[in-house]
């Protein structure tokens, strides 16, 4: 079953998605530009985004062998060296020492499977994402749902994004600039 598209979404969860989209432009992968926020009781506890160390100006630079050669969403995470923007955000929060045990995820697409299972181990009880759908092959997306529904919350939402820049006339898609 799809996510059902929450219309009456609060105004902070509009805003924590359009957060997870501003993270996004802070990506280096050369693939696309996801960001992720980690919320809870109405803070943000950690912000990550998708790519390679700082040390690089982009993952074609640091070599990653996926990105370099393209690859289908979802597969031939084996390899590539760029994390996932809900990998980081967890990462942070551990290297911050902050507990991310029934907190929310707010990222701009659709998370892979293997994070979702790291969300749901970090304790995550919440996810929302935005940004097109995407799905696995039938029988990878049957165990992504038994995943899935493991969560308090897992919901895709309509971009706010229009909200914030829906009135710069031609303004790019955030989260596609690289
Ligand atoms: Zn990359
Ligand atoms: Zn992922």
């Amino acid at each position: 079953m799809r996510p059902q598209i929450d219309n009456n979404l609060s105004e902070i969860k509009k805003s924590w998605i359009s957060l997870a989209e501003l993270t996004a432009k802070r990506s280096n992968c050369v693939r696309r530009s996801v960001g992720a926020v980690l919320i809870k009781d109405g803070e943000v506890l950690a912000e990550g985004w998708n790519g390679v160390s700082d040390d690089y100006p982009n993952c074609r630079v640091a070599g990653c062998p996926r990105c370099i050669g393209g690859g289908d969403t979802g597969s031939g995470y084996e390899n590539c060296i760029c994390i996932h923007a809900e990998q980081r955000a967890i990462a942070e929060a551990a290297r911050n020492g902050t507990a991310t045990n029934d907190s929310a995820i707010y990222v701009n697409l659709r998370p892979c499977l293997q994070c979702l299972a790291i969300c749901k181990a970090a304790g995550v009880r919440e996810v929302y994402y935005s940004g097109e759908e995407w799905e696995y092959p039938a029988e990878v997306e049957k165990i992504y749902h038994v995943l899935s529904d493991q969560f308090a919350i897992f919901s895709r939402i309509e971009s706010p994004a229009g909200l914030i820049v829906g009135w710069i006339p031609n303004a790019s898609p955030i989260g596609r600039e690289r």
